[in-house]
């Protein structure tokens, strides 16, 4: 394991939550798990952060949750996340314990029309369909179709009655139900009873996560960026780094008391 990336003040903080009568450890997926690439299905986490997640949910008191803004089953196809790995998908719409009604599967259904008469024809733009919306993808489109198709999208399909807009790095995600990060979370950490949040994020929707924790929490930001996080680490590597430690210093404490 190597540490030495991860700055001082976090490597203090993250040794200060290893101590929590009940830790939880969120991550998000793409851009802090696993780096970010080209076309999303090839995404894969980084061994070593899988390993430190593996560890870590091994560990008695400690409960560990992926929270990605990927639909939850394109979450579990591609994370191959260790065995009691919480899974939450669609910024929490899917908490992976509910099925969705067909009153939002109508509405969403009629939202996805909505986004296809904009997006129909234009270069390098791609729908997700999630069970309560759909993400529009523009990383692979011209910079000028990606501006005029974000743009319009937010003119037409975002007015759409209970349509909630939220916008991420080259993606617009579309939602019939309003959810986000830090409401997931919350979510989280009152099923675990946790004392003390782990929370690490590349994205704008991670904010809302960041926005939510306590004193004696770590939020930790990844990557550049405006951002409400106490911590910052440049890239998925460096989160390894810092989940490997986190885990090490878990289980020593754990193992001492
Ligand atoms: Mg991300």
């Amino acid at each position: 394991m190597s540490t030495g990336a991860v700055e001082p003040l976090l490597r203090e903080a993250l040794s200060t939550a290893s101590r929590a009568a009940h830790l939880l450890v969120a991550c998000d997926f793409d851009g802090t798990l696993a780096p970010i690439v080209a076309h999303r299905d090839d995404a894969r986490a980084l061994t070593p952060s899988l390993d430190a997640l593996g560890l870590l949910t091994a560990l008695r008191d400690t409960t560990v949750a992926v929270v990605s803004g990927r639909a939850l089953r394109d979450l579990a196809d591609v994370g191959h996340l260790p065995e009691g790995v919480l899974l939450v998908g669609s910024h929490g719409a899917e908490l992976g314990d509910d099925e969705p009604d067909h009153d939002v599967v109508a509405r969403r259904d009629a939202l996805i029309d909505a986004v296809r008469s904009v997006t129909a024809g234009v270069d390098g733009v791609d729908l997700e369909p999630k069970p309560a919306g759909v993400a529009v993808h523009v990383r692979a489109a011209a910079r000028t179709d990606a501006a005029r198709v974000l743009d319009a999208l937010r003119a037409g399909p975002a007015q759409l009655p209970g349509v909630v807009a939220l916008a991420g790095k080259e993606v617009l995600e579309l939602s019939v139900v309003s959810a986000d990060k830090g409401a997931a979370l919350e979510v989280l950490r009152r099923r675990a009873t946790a004392t003390a949040t782990v929370f690490l994020g590349d994205d704008l929707t991670d904010e809302t996560a960041f926005e939510r924790l306590l004193p004696g929490d770590v939020g930790v930001k990844v990557g550049p960026g405006v951002t409400g996080a106490e911590h910052r680490v440049p890239d998925p590597h460096v989160v390894a780094d810092a989940l490997a430690l986190l885990a090490t210093e878990r289980a020593a404490w754990l193992a001492r008391s």
